[in-house]
């Protein structure tokens, strides 16, 4: 992997004035990670990173663009947002084309093959279990060669067994190469085999104990909302999982409180997270693209992961319906189909 190519697209993208901003990763402080940024100017997205640090789902911040207001007097700037992204991520921004969120020729897409992004938790711990330097991330450089991921650092380099370091979603990843672009950084990458190993434990719990088992992980849940925060299909204003009470002020008439959907109180009690997450759940039936980012980000742990592979191998199984695949408008819950089984899933 290289930053040079990516650097030198998205600068050239900026100075030739194609695109209002680029959206990629620069270098986190810690040395480990990289955190998204807005460049809008080439300078700017010469400090662009791609390496296996690049975690996030840059989906998730085009966003941003319809939440912002416009100034007085300001004219729209109809330039198409420029974006980098993985083939997890790809999928996302296909999805928000396909749901009309944004039109194709509003995003201008870079993307990357790749071979996995480390688990940077996992990558910290054994870092330190080696007694390696902390100052030596200062100048740390991640690359994945192999099945190895190598750290190269003040002329050294330090080997990880890949397996040992990335992401889970990474070891089972069908879509390593972006299904949709505009530029392509990178060969093509082999996807990983159409099979769900990560879901057999759980499959083996009879309905007794999943039921436990979920329950268990739930009461765990502090409701920070992280989870909803960082996915890249949930755009609505107005959450139906999220109580809108704060929003309430003085003069908000009765009809305006009505209007405001309620469904699960603020205090994350086991009964109303369960409701939380059930709802989420059902509203990303369909739509969930598996990027795991809101496994990734949960605080305490809750593997989300299991719930959104498990929603979907069974609407795959069950209706032959994958999102964020390509530009074409679908939604699995608009649609119907005469042979569809009334089964169910979950
Ligand atoms: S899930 Fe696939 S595309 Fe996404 S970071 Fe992992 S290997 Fe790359
Ligand atoms: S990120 Fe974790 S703790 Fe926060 S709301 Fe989601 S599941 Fe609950
Ligand atoms: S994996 Fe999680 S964050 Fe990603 S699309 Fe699905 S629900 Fe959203």
């Amino acid at each position: 992997m290289s930053n040079d190519q990516l650097r030198k697209i998205a600068s050239t993208l900026l100075a030739e004035g194609k695109v209002k901003y680029f959206l990629g990763n620069v270098r986190g402080a810690d040395g480990f990670s990289s955190k998204p940024t807005t460049a809008r100017t080439p300078e700017e997205a010469n400090e662009f990173v791609w390496d296996p640090s690049c975690v996030n789902n840059m989906a998730s911040y085009l966003h941003e663009d319809k939440k912002r207001i416009l100034k007085r007097g300001e004219e729209p700037d109809t330039r198409p947002i420029g974006i980098f992204v993985k083939g997890c991520d790809s999928r996302s921004v296909a999805l928000n084309i396909q749901e009309h969120i944004f039109e194709r020729e509003q995003i201008y897409i870079v993307g990357a093959t790749c071979e996995g992004v480390v688990d940077v938790p996992k990558l910290k711990k054994a870092w330190m279990k080696r007694g390696l330097p902390v100052a030596a991330t200062n100048t740390l450089q991640l690359s994945i060669v192999g099945n190895e991921v190598i750290a190269s650092f003040d002329g050294k380099q330090e080997k990880f067994a890949k397996d040992d370091v990335i992401m889970q979603r990474c070891k089972v990843c069908r879509y390593p190469n972006p299904v949709i672009h505009d530029e392509l950084i990178g060969e093509q990458v082999e996807p990983k085999p159409d099979a769900y190993p990560d879901l057999e434990e759980m499959e083996a719990m009879s309905p007794a104990e999943r039921w436990a088992f979920w329950t268990d992980q739930f009461s765990n849940c502090v409701r920070c909302l992280a989870c909803r925060n960082v996915c890249p299909a949930c755009y609505c204003r107005e959450c139906s999982v999220q109580r809108s009470n704060p929003a309430f002020g003085p003069r908000t008439t009765p009809t305006e409180k009505m209007a405001k959907a309620q469904f699960s109180n603020k205090t994350p009690t086991k009964e109303d997270n369960f409701n939380f997450h059930m709802s989420r759940m059902y509203h990303m039936t369909g739509r969930c693209t598996n990027c795991g980012e809101c496994n990734r980000v949960c605080p305490v742990g809750i593997p989300l992961r299991l719930l959104t592979r498990k929603m979907d191998k069974d609407v795959r199984e069950t209706y032959d319906h994958e999102s964020g695949l390509d530009t074409e408008p679908k939604n699995l819950l608009a649609e119907y189909r005469d042979d569809d089984p009334e089964g169910g899933f979950l």
